[in-house]
């Protein structure tokens, strides 16, 4: 069923995407926005011919001034250490870009992830996927018929991931359209989507959405991204509140070298503050440690795999 969209519901949307394209790109503003000199980080801002920098105003707000070590900046702000090559690195750790479809990976026996979109709205520096081919994997209708059409002829896959780049860069629009078409596969159970845009930009948790996720036949699932206590703010726990309301499951994972294996769930009321605090205990921001952690977890798995040959 279509959801009636109101002019209300539409002023909403815009407003996700009115934050979206004015997302900064340029690290020199950045910086000047947040008092921090620039000159002994200008190497690393180079970083950004290989991956460009992308963060919305609404995150940068939550960042410290004057710190040029803040967690949040950390995850967005190109580093020198990009630069650096090592023996033994891959960029497809965890070799994704031999794909069964366009835009559908089908690595695990009963769930296939499908690449809704390529963009993000915020460019983390340690992502995985930051060399994946998105332009052979184009996010639009004519892709994701493909890879439903994969899904209906494997009975064995119950559990559709919606991913990315971000599937919530994908319109309501877009993902109704996904959503009704994937119920009817009668062997899919769960639809699991995995998200950074709940926290990066609170409104891209519109009414429509949460309409969408509790009228859905399917069982919902939003995994969010989230690494340092100090990206919750009260939008985001009003934007949790509503999602909550709709019968949506909720859980997140985080990017750091520790912790690239937790996902923790959210209290039922919101997030709590202190089991953020907790995670970020464990958690460790730095970028590059990730990417060693988990190229050579990668690479220890490849390993296993041949070992059991
Ligand atoms: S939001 Fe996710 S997919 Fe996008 S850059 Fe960040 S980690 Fe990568």
């Amino acid at each position: 069923m279509s959801p009636i969209i109101t002019r209300n519901l539409v002023s909403v949307e815009q407003n996700w995407l009115k934050q979206l394209s004015n997302a900064i790109s340029d690290p020199y503003k950045l910086l000047e926005q947040l008092e921090i000199e620039a000159t002994p980080w200008e190497n690393g801002l180079k970083a950004r011919r290989l991956f460009p920098m992308r963060v919305p105003q609404s995150f940068v707000d939550r960042m410290e001034k004057g710190n040029p070590y803040d967690p949040l900046l950390r995850q967005v702000l190109p580093l020198s250490q990009e630069f650096e090559v090592h023996d033994g690195y891959s960029e497809d750790p965890l070799e994704e870009q031999d794909n069964a479809v366009p835009g559908l990976l089908h690595k695990y026996h009963n769930r296939a992830l499908m690449i809704v979109k390529g963009g993000c709205a915020v460019n983390c520096r340690y992502c995985f996927r930051r060399h994946f081919p998105y332009n052979e994997n184009k996010g639009g209708k004519e892709n994701w018929q493909q890879a439903l059409d994969y899904i209906s002829d494997k009975p064995e896959i119950d559990e559709l991931i919606l991913s990315g780049g971000d599937p919530l860069m994908a319109k309501d629009s877009e993902l109704s359209w996904l959503i009704e078409r994937a119920e009817q596969i009668p062997h899919l159970k769960t639809l699991r989507i995995h998200s950074r845009l709940p926290v990066v930009i609170p409104a891209r948790i519109t009414e429509q959405l949460c309409h969408l996720l509790a009228n859905t036949r399917l069982n919902p699932v939003l995994v969010t991204h989230i690494n340092h206590a100090n990206e919750i703010d009260n939008e985001f726990k009003l934007a949790m509140a509503r999602i909550k309301a709709s019968g949506t499951t909720l859980l997140n994972q985080a990017s750091c070298s520790k912790a690239s294996t937790i996902a923790w769930r959210l209290s039922s009321s919101s997030v709590t503050r202190c089991l953020a605090q907790e995670f970020c205990r464990i958690t460790c921001m730095y970028s590059i440690k990730y990417k060693v952690q988990r190229i050579s977890t990668s690479v220890m798995n490849k390993r296993k795999r041949s070992s059991k040959v």
